[in-house]
């Protein structure tokens, strides 16, 4: 029987990387406010994981959290912070791998460097969070009475898992690599009863998009790429995280889900074609 809306994952712990700000942060918010255990991981804005700590407490004093330092790109960090969050909480119920990054280019003149650093973080790290998250689910089994997965995970993508963009070939390779890999965890462990899906965001205003919404008119070009008119914001994200993580999508695996006010509904053809 699905709980109601805000105890929907009471008695349950989340790993969510990449939280200190932005999606990460918003979903962090959204599973905490559901009554989930949060551990909040940050790079290295540890002030604003601090601030979002405290956030949620004055809104709900009663709340478990957790603030992690990690690269999640690093297999020793990414295994500390899943230490530390089942010595703390028990156990994890909820991975959420939300922790990315862009290094734009032109491709030709992409740097090793950009490219690598993109493919470890959005695509590397995604694998090290899933992999810690199965470990841990398959070590502790059923969770009966709290949830009826074993666990979930939701990886945090990109509508650029299927929409080429032309100068972040980074970050669309990783993206398009992150959906078959969600899509493959989903077949591999349904019948451990672990449930994977992703979360494809489209243009959300946050840190990495700034140059883009700050500036009128590129905001502008922006919006006709969005049918619904609006950038989204992120509690859209950290919404559907929420409920993605309950039992109310308990039927849900290997799904894609994109937010994204319509940007993957082809807008260019609304006058054209
Ligand atoms: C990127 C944003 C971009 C959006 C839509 C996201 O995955 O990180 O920079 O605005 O896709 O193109």
């Amino acid at each position: 029987m699905p709980q109601r809306a805000n105890s929907r994952l009471v008695g349950q712990t989340a790993i969510v990387s990449g939280s200190s700000r932005g999606i990460g942060a918003a979903v962090a918010v959204a599973l905490a406010r559901e009554g989930a255990n949060v551990t909040i991981n940050y790079h290295s804005s540890e002030d604003d994981a601090r601030q979002l700590h405290d956030q949620i407490l004055d809104e709900k004093p009663e709340a478990g959290l957790l603030l992690v330092q990690a690269d999640t790109s690093k297999e020793s960090d990414v295994e500390r912070m899943f230490a530390e969050t089942v010595a703390k909480f028990g156990t994890v119920d909820i991975a959420v791998a939300n922790a990315g990054v862009q290094r734009d280019a032109a491709t030709h003149e992409m740097s090793l460097a950009q490219w690598q650093t993109v493919i470890d973080v959005n695509l590397t790290g995604q694998f090290l969070i899933c992999r810690a998250a199965l470990r841990e689910f398959l070590r502790r089994g059923p969770r009966e009475g709290v949830s009826c997965a074993t666990g979930k995970i939701i990886c945090m993508s990109s509508v650029h898992d299927v929409i080429p963009w032309a100068g972040h070939s980074n970050y669309a390779a990783a993206k398009g690599g992150l959906k078959m890999f969600m899509e493959t965890l989903a077949q591999e462990y349904g019948p451990k009863g672990i449930r994977v899906n992703s979360v494809s965001p489209g243009a959300i205003a946050t840190d990495i998009n700034k140059d883009v919404w700050s500036d009128d008119a590129k905001k502008r070009a922006l919006l006709e790429l969005v049918p619904y008119r609006r950038m989204g914001l992120p509690q859209d994200i950290g919404s559907v995280v929420a409920w993605l993580a309950s039992d109310e999508s308990d039927y849900i695996t290997g799904a894609t889900i994109y937010v994204d006010g319509g940007m993957t509904n082809y807008p260019a053809f609304a006058d054209n074609g």
